[in-house]
């Protein structure tokens, strides 16, 4: 699905922290926010989970409105999109097949029977086939982290938000999420969008990467531009900080 930011802004108090904000994401597009903390790439993809809302502007998932829209319209094109946060938030007293599970079968409507089995191919796929039974704080982060992926994926959603994923993990746990989120790139056709501060992975999985500073996008561009032979002085700038 795609996903179209027109306008938008976004103060809290008197800082604005989107400033008519224009962002276009085509749909089954891989698309990456890079830029200094603060710029307000976490601000975009909790916009589009509804955890907050523009002052002003539009937003829309494959046509549909998700701001302005009614409550309905909002939860119907919300169920669509899914997220992965920084910090994997998994469910402390559940096994990892429930987790899995939980939402599909509460949300969904699937039977467990189809939940479990759907969870099981997706634990596969992250690797963790062997864990269904333990309790999440038996992981390490980055197996907590590769749940929390197979949990996102287990609602099927046709956009998935990536918030700083591989941050809260320890340098050699990294590579395994990556990926798992590389596979997750090359064998569907979700729409993806990153907040990343792994710019090889950027540089990898994107087709386009936005740099943001001060909540505007100061140069878009495929990653071989941005990477390669950025045009504005802010994005050299910035990637020679973290280069
Ligand atoms: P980034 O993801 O680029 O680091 P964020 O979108 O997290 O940036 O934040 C952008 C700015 O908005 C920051 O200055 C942050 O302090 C501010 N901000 C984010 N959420 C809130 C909030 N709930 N209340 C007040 N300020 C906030």
């Amino acid at each position: 699905m795609s996903v179209e930011i027109s306008n938008v802004t976004k103060r809290f108090g008197d800082h604005t922290v989107l400033d008519r904000l224009d962002l276009s994401v085509k749909a089954g597009s891989h698309v990456t926010l890079i830029g200094p903390s603060g710029s307000g790439k976490t601000t975009i993809l909790r916009m589009l989970m509804t955890l907050t809302e523009p002052d002003s502007g539009t937003i829309t998932v494959d046509g549909q409105p998700l701001f302005p829209a009614a409550q309905k319209q909002r939860r119907a094109v919300r169920r669509q999109i899914g997220m992965v946060f920084q910090q994997f938030n998994l469910f402390p007293n559940m096994s990892v097949l429930r987790n899995v599970t939980e939402a599909p079968v509460s949300v969904l409507g699937l039977s467990r029977d189809e939940a479990e089995a759907r969870a099981r191919e997706l634990l596969d796929m992250v690797g963790l086939a062997d864990k269904c039974d333990a309790r999440p704080s038996r992981l390490s982060g980055g197996q907590q982290q590769r749940v929390a992926i197979a949990r996102a994926l287990a609602m099927r959603p046709k956009v998935l938000l990536l918030d700083e994923v591989t941050s809260a993990l320890d340098p050699e746990l990294v590579a395994g999420v990556l990926d798992v989120l590389r596979d997750v790139a090359t064998t569907t056709d979700i729409t993806l969008l990153c907040v990343t501060h792994e710019m090889n992975f950027a540089r990898d999985i994107s087709d386009q990467v936005l740099m943001f500073d001060a909540g505007r996008v100061v140069e878009a561009g495929p990653p071989e531009q941005i990477f390669g032979a950025p045009e504005e002085e802010r994005t050299r700038e910035f990637l020679s900080a973290v280069l």
